[in-house]
Order: C-alpha cells, then structure tokens, then sequence
C-alpha cells in the first residue's frame, strides 16, 4: 500500500551463511551465527507521497512507519506502536530529537543526548530493552545481559532494561577507570535486575573476560545469556528514523525541499549506517559525511579506499576511540553489490592482513577528521560565536562539516551527547571554568553506588551470576 516491497523484514547474514529469519529471530540473534551480520532482504522504498505525509508526523509515529516493514508480522501493528511510544516517552521532550540552526547559516544540530543517560545510545537502547521485554513475554523464557564498558554503552543499556521482568544485566567496568559521573550513571540505578560488576583490572580485562564467559557454551546457555552489543539490528533500525526526521526537520526550517548533507561522528559505523539505510529508503540525504577522530580508520578508508587497521589513541572524544568498525562489513555488503561470498573473503582478508582495498569510490559518502586541537578550537568558536555549547564528539562533526560543505546544501551535524558528560573536556576547550553541566547528573551525586568489586578471571565473574541468579529463584 505504499510501494513497500515484502522481504524487508526477512534477514539474511552478510556472509551468506544461515536461512532468512524473521524480525524477532534477527534481534534475538544478535550477530548471525555464521559470523556475518544481519541485514533485512531488501530496503523498503518510500515513495514521494509517503514522505509528505511522514514529515506530519511526530517522532514516535513516524519511528513506527519508519520501522513497520522491517518487522513485519513479529509483532502486532499496535504493539509496535505501544514500544515504540514506551520507548521515547523517556525522553526529556515530546520533539524526542530537537533541530535546530547552528551558525545561522548553513548548519544544523541534531541534540540526539535527551534521553535518560544524555548520549545518542539511547535512542537505540530504550527501544531493544523494551522490544526483548515483549520478545521474552511472547516466547516465555529469560535474558541475562552481559556486557563490558568503557562508559557509554553500558549506562545506556541498564537505563534500556532496568525494572523489565525476564531480564537481569551485569555490565562489567575497570574499577576507577571510567569517569565518576559515569560510573554513577550506572551504579547509582536502583532496580533490582541491575548488577555493576567494578572489576579490579583495564577495559581491555573486561571485554576478554566477558568473550570468554561467552565462550564457555554451556555456561552461557544453562544461564541464557545474551549481548547487547551495537551490531544487533534493532539498534541500527531505531536510528533510521532520526534521519528521516532531522531531513525533513532542516527542510521546513530553511524552506527548501532540497536534500541535505548529514555528518556524523563515527566510531563503529552504527549510526552512519542507519543513514545509508535512511537514504536508500528515499529520505532526503544527498551525502553522508563521515567524521572521526584521531583514530581515523574510516576517514583513511573513504578518502583513499584501503581499509586498514592502525592503534588506538585516547582521545577527548572516547566513544570514538576504536580501530576496528563492527558494523563496516554491513556496508561492505552492500558496496560489493550484496556479494556475500566476495563480503566473507574480504573479511577473511582483513582478519589476516589487517587491510584491504576497493576500487572506485562510494559518492554517497565524504569524510574527514578532526584532531584535538581543531575539536578543542570548535567548541571555543561556537561557545563564544553563537553560545551553543558542544560536547567532543559533536565538536568532531563540526569541525568536519564546516571543512566539507556542500555548495547550496544546508548539513545536519549528529550532536551524539550532552556537553554534561564531558565537562574535563569543554573546561580545557574554554578554560575559563565555564560549567557543562546537566541537571539529572548533579543529583547523581547525592546518591549511593551499588557495585561488586571482583577480579576479572572467569570463575569469579561466572560464580558472581550463578549466585545472583540463584538469589532471585
Ligand atoms: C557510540 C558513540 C558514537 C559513535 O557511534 P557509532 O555508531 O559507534 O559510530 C559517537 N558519539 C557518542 C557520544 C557515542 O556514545
């Protein structure tokens, strides 16, 4: 009924390797057990009618229409509707993703940061945790999360399930290594499915520890235990919308119909990816602008063609700290004509190499980096030019934009977290002890922690879920 083809809600894995399955299927699944990813069997086409009547829309319809054909018959239309209504009424305004103007020109800001934890996870994460809750109510049985975090991810996702019945989640972080205000995002939630593990070791201590409780297949089975991690396809289906909404958003504002540029500040690919998605659908984008940090895999690949790993150096931007893109091999896909023998052969290649290379460029995209010195200086400018004040992930998007404009196009810069979050970093770009502050994090501060001090080693972590598990038999 509208040009909608079927098989969007049936998923197939990028290396070719399991039959299609279904929307719930692919969410419970997470990764594709063949080691690929999952994407849907075809990209809905929204045709130009559709768009006008989307861009009347608020933001939890139009996430409904956004996101109906890739779930299919999983779920009842009105259910859908419900979780996704449930899902943004957390947020702290109706709008859920204010636009607004940035330099009065030629820029705009998406502030993706007002949901309960203040950074763009949210948008993804508030939904996953309500649509496993319903998951779990319809096929009885129970999810135990576990997961490792160096800060932002982990927050976001107890914020996703705290108090859902069915679910229990254990978030492991090195013990005075994340910062205290988001150690406090996590230790201070009072719900009883909710279990902080400050593990006595690194990030890296973590993440191994947490692969190899994984790893040990009958453990994780005996304790169903499931991953939140940012490939799962129900977090990138979640930020789809916002880029449908952002475009048609920058239209009426500039009152123009002419598409637009998007940036976005990249670590994984997860969010970008959402908008290759958005616009093969037909949103509004003309080009994505891809912007990273220092470490700038990414940007290497798209201005070059050859992606290669590096080592990864902390930035003032964290959550883009990362060498190795989860969600790269679903554009892969895609970049190669939907090959999947060609997308496993070249990940096989770049598991062993650690590079490799593609012809002809992908117009579709642009990139560009922003190092700490320009990121710093674009937090200054806009503070003081127009008083908005941007956290260092926005700041790299910025900075990246207004180095690649698109003649004519007005740009969308993703602003993925509140300032809040990152005061050491705004301090240094202003110095002049101007507060970033936010509202729900000062009264983080009056209230207690809740955490397990453990060692990283798996016979500690499992004995830690069986006797917490068993406590709530
Ligand atoms: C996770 C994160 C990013 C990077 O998003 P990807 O989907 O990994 O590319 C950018 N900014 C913030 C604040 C984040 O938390």
């Amino acid at each position: 009924m509208m040009g909608i083809s079927l098989d969007s809600s049936h998923y197939i894995s990028t290396r070719g390797g399991i039959a299609p399955v279904d929307f719930a299927d692919a969410v419970m699944m997470g990764l594709a057990t063949d080691g690929g990813l999952l994407v849907p069997g075809s990209f809905p086409q929204v045709d130009a009618s559709t768009l006008d009547g989307w861009r009347r829309l608020t933001y939890p319809e139009l996430a409904f229409e956004v996101m109906r054909p890739f779930v299919g018959d999983s779920l009842p239309a009105e259910t859908l509707r419900r979780l996704v209504q449930d899902s943004y009424a957390t947020f702290d305004t109706p709008d859920v993703v204010p636009i607004r103007p940035l330099d009065n020109k030629s820029l705009f800001i998406a502030e993706l940061y007002h949901g309960p934890t203040l950074a763009f996870k949210d948008v993804a994460l508030q939904f996953l945790g309500n649509l496993f809750a319903e998951l779990l109510r319809q096929r009885g049985g129970r999810l135990n999360i576990l997961g490792a975090t160096s800060g932002d991810t982990g927050s976001a996702a107890i914020h996703g399930v705290r108090g859902k019945a069915g679910i229990e989640i254990f978030i492991l972080y090195p013990e005075g290594r994340v910062s205290p205000l988001q150690e406090r995002q996590m230790a201070t939630v009072p719900d009883a499915n909710v279990h902080c593990i400050a593990i006595e070791g690194t990030f890296d201590d973590g993440q191994r520890v947490m692969k190899q409780v994984f790893n040990d297949l009958p453990f994780k089975e005996k304790n169903h235990l499931g991953a939140v991690n940012s490939v799962n396809w129900a977090r990138i289906l979640a930020q789809v919308v916002y880029y449908f909404w952002g475009a048609f958003r920058v239209q009426e504002l500039s009152g123009s119909a002419t598409p637009i540029q998007v940036c976005v500040p990249t670590g994984n690919f997860g969010d970008i990816f959402a908008g290759y998605v958005a616009r093969r659908m037909g949103a509004p984008i003309a080009r994505l602008l891809l912007a990273t940090n220092e470490n700038d895999i990414l940007s290497r690949f798209f201005n070059t063609g050859t992606y290669a790993k590096g080592t990864v150096h902390p930035t003032l931007s964290p959550s883009m700290d990362i060498q190795v893109a989860s969600n790269f091999e679903r554009y892969l896909y895609y970049r190669l004509g939907e090959d999947a023998a060609r997308t496993k052969a070249m990940m096989m290649e770049f598991e062993q190499n650690g590079s490799i290379t593609l012809e002809d460029a992908d117009p579709t995209f642009a990139a560009g980096r922003g190092d700490t010195a320009s990121t710093l200086a674009t937090i200054r400018k806009h503070y003081e030019q127009y008083g908005v004040l941007l956290d260092p992930h926005g700041a790299v998007g910025v900075t990246v934009a207004e180095a690649n404009p698109l003649p004519g196009l007005k740009t969308l810069c993703l602003e993925t977290a509140h300032p809040g979050k990152f005061p050491a970093a705004v301090e240094q770009a202003l110095g002049d002890g101007t507060p970033a502050r936010h509202e729900s994090l000062e009264k983080l501060k009056k209230l207690p922690l809740r955490k397990a001090l453990l060692q990283p080693t798996v016979p500690v972590i499992e004995e830690y879920i069986i006797q917490t598990l068993a406590g709530k038999a």
